[in-house]
C-alpha cells in the first residue's frame, strides 16, 4: 500500500484485544465519485492533502484502497432495540480505520459507513443507500453548527453500484468522525460476552480517553460511580440540546447511545416542523418509545442499563450481598441526580428560549401554555421561538395584536388562535419586565438559542430526490453551506426559503 508521509494515526482501542473487534476489509465498489468531502474537518484533523479530496483521497474514503496507515476492523456490541436485548449487533456496515489526534491534540475515530459486508453483518448487505449518507451528512455538519455535540461528517462518495432496498437505490459510503464509538451497547456486550474484567477494561479505556480526571481517584469504586455520572451528565445536556432545537433523534437503542454523549445514528432522525410534543418519525416506532418528549426518560432508561454493567465494578471484589444493595442504591441516586439535572436544564433552555432572564419553576406555566398553545394550532416550533425575539422590538405597541411578528404564525391558524396567543403574549411581556436587561438585548440573547433556520427534512428529502434522479448535488451543496448559520436569517431570497416550513401536504412524517 502506498505510505501518507508525515502523517500518524493511533490504533488505542486494540490494545483491548480482539474481544472487542474483528478485523475486516472494505469491500471495493465500482466506480466511486464524489458526493462532498468536508475540507474544515480535515484541516482541524491535520488530514493530508494528498488524501482529502483528491484522486487517492476518492479511493480511500471509497473502501476502495486500504493505506498504510489505516488497520480497518468492526467493532463488537450487543443493545436493547426498542426495549429488547440483542446480544450480537456489532459493526455490520461500519469499519473503524485509524484513530486521529486533532490540531487541539483530542483524538477521534476515522469510520467508514457502508464499506461492504463485516463479521457482524447477519443477514445485511453492509451498504448504505445515498438518502442515508446524504442526511446524516447534511444533518450532522447542521447538528455542529447549532452547537449540538455531535459526529461529523468527513466523506461522502457515491459507489456506482446500486443498493437493494424496498427499491434499487444508488449507494454510497459515509467517512464519519466521532469523538469515540463506544456506546452503551458495548459495556452490554463487554458484560454479557466477557464479564466483569472485561467490563472494567473497557471502562478503564474510556475513562483515559473521555473522563481522563477520574483517573486520578484510587478507590475504585468512586471511580466507576464518577464514571456513570459524567456520563449521565452528558446524556442530560445532550437530550437538552435536541428539545431546545426541536430535534428527535428517533432510534434511541442502547447501541446508539454514545458514552461521550455525541449525537450518533442519524437513521430516522429529524427535526420537528409544527409542534407536537408526541411526533416520532421511525417507521417502526408505531408505540412513540422514541417520541420528542420521551427523549430525558429513554436516555435515563439507557443509562438504567449502562449502570448494570458498572454495577459489578461499584460492589467491588469481596462484595456480599449488603455491599451489592449499596451499590444498587448509589447508582439509582445518579439515575436520580440525572432526571433532576435534566428537569433543571430543561427549565433553564426554555426559560432562555422565551427570553426570561431568571427563570423559576413558577414559569412553568408560562413555558407550558406556549406549547400547549403551538401544539393545540399546529405551528411551527423553530419560527414561533424565532419570531418571538422580535416581538421585543414592537413592545410600544403591546396591544397591536396582528402586526405582531409571532400573531401571523397564529392568524395562519385561526383568528381564535390569534386571540389565545395575545392572552397569553401579555403575560410574557409583563413577565420579562423583572428582566435587567434592554428589549434589545433580550433579543439578541433570544436569538442565540433559538435557530432561525433547521434542517428540515422536507428540504433533505428533495435534495435526496435531486441526486438520486439526476445527480444534481446543487441542492445538497446549498442546504449543506445554508445551515451552516442556523442563527441568522438568510437575506438572499433563495436562502430565505429555508426560513419556510413545509406546505400542507409536503410534512414528512416518517423518513
Ligand atoms: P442501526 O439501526 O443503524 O443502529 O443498526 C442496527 C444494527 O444493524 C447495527 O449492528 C448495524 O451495523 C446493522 N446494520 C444496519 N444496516 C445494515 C446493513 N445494510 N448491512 C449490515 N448490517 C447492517
Ligand atoms: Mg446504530
Ligand atoms: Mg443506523
Amino acid at each position: 500500500t502506498a505510505v501518507t508521509e508525515g502523517w500518524e494515526t493511533e490504533h488505542s482501542l486494540r490494545a483491548l484485544g480482539d474481544f472487542f473487534y474483528r478485523d475486516a476489509e472494505p469491500t471495493a465498489v465500482r466506480n466511486p465519485q464524489w458526493i462532498a468531502f468536508n475540507q474544515s474537518l480535515a484541516e482541524q484533523l491535520n488530514i493530508p492533502e494528498k488524501i482529502r479530496d483528491t484522486d487517492e483521497g476518492l479511493f480511500i474514503w471509497a473502501g476502495n484502497h486500504t493505506p498504510d496507515w489505516a488497520k480497518p476492523a468492526a467493532l463488537a456490541y450487543s443493545g436493547h432495540q426498542f426495549a429488547h436485548l440483542n446480544p450480537q449487533l456489532g459493526d455490520g456496515r461500519a469499519l473503524l480505520l485509524a484513530e486521529v489526534r486533532s490540531a487541539d491534540g483530542k483524538l477521534f475515530d476515522l469510520q467508514l459507513k457502508g464499506a461492504g459486508r463485516t463479521p457482524f453483518s447477519r443477514g445485511g448487505d453492509g451498504r448504505s443507500a445515498i438518502g442515508p449518507v446524504m442526511r446524516e451528512y447534511l444533518l450532522s455538519e447542521s447538528m455542529q453548527a447549532l452547537g449540538v455535540p455531535t459526529t461529523r461528517a468527513l466523506a461522502a462518495v457515491a459507489s456506482g453500484e446500486m443498493v437493494f432496498r424496498e427499491d434499487a437505490v444508488p449507494g454510497a459510503i459515509f467517512t464519519r468522525v466521532a469523538s469515540s464509538h463506544i456506546r452503551v451497547g458495548s459495556f452490554q456486550f463487554a458484560l454479557l460476552h466477557g464479564g466483569e474484567d472485561k467490563v472494567k477494561a473497557l471502562a478503564d479505556y474510556t475513562i483515559a480517553r473521555h473522563f481522563s480526571h477520574l483517573a486520578k481517584i484510587d478507590d475504585s469504586k468512586t471511580r466507576y460511580l464518577g464514571l456513570l455520572t459524567q456520563v449521565a451528565e452528558r446524556q442530560a445536556e445532550l437530550v437538552n440540546q435536541w428539545l431546545r432545537i426541536g430535534f428527535i433523534h428517533g432510534v434511541m437503542n442502547t447501541d446508539n447511545t454514545s458514552i461521550c454523549g455525541e449525537t450518533i445514528d442519524y437513521g430516522p432522525a429529524a427535526f420537528l416542523d409544527s409542534y407536537n410534543p408526541n411526533k416520532v418519525f421511525s417507521s417502526i416506532d408505531r408505540r412513540g418509545r422514541y417520541a420528542f418528549n420521551q427523549q430525558i426518560e429513554i436516555a435515563k432508561w439507557n443509562l438504567a442499563r449502562f449502570a448494570e454493567t458498572l454495577l459489578p465494578l461499584i460492589t467491588g471484589d469481596t462484595a456480599g450481598e449488603t455491599d451489592k444493595a449499596e451499590a444498587i442504591e448509589l447508582a439509582t441516586r445518579v439515575l436520580d441526580d440525572y432526571s433532576e439535572y435534566a428537569n433543571e436544564l430543561w427549565l433553564t433552555t426554555m426559560g432562555a428560549k422565551l427570553g426570561i432572564q431568571h427563570v423559576t419553576k413558577a414559569d412553568l406555566a408560562l413555558i407550558n401554555q406556549f406549547l400547549a398553545l403551538l401544539h393545540q394550532y399546529n405551528i411551527d416550533y423553530t419560527q414561533a421561538f424565532w419570531q418571538l425575539a422580535n416581538e421585543l422590538n414592537c413592545t410600544q405597541s403591546a396591544n397591536s395584536g396582528p402586526e405582531s411578528p409571532t400573531s401571523s404564525l397564529f392568524l395562519n391558524a385561526s383568528a381564535a388562535a390569534n386571540s389565545d396567543f395575545q392572552l397569553w403574549r401579555q403575560s410574557w411581556l409583563e413577565r420579562l419586565i423583572s428582566n435587567d436587561t434592554s428589549a434589545e438585548q433580550m433579543q439578541t440573547n433570544m436569538q442565540q438559542v433559538n435557530p432561525a433556520i433547521i434542517p428540515r427534512n422536507h428540504r433533505i428529502a428533495e435534495a435526496i430526490l435531486a441526486v438520486e434522479e439526476n445527480g444534481d448535488l446543487t441542492q445538497f451543496n446549498a442546504l449543506l453551506n445554508a445551515w451552516q448559520h442556523p442563527y441568522e436569517m438568510p437575506r438572499s431570497e433563495s436562502e430565505l426559503a429555508l426560513y419556510q416550513g413545509p406546505a400542507k401536504g409536503e410534512e414528512v412524517t416518517r423518513t
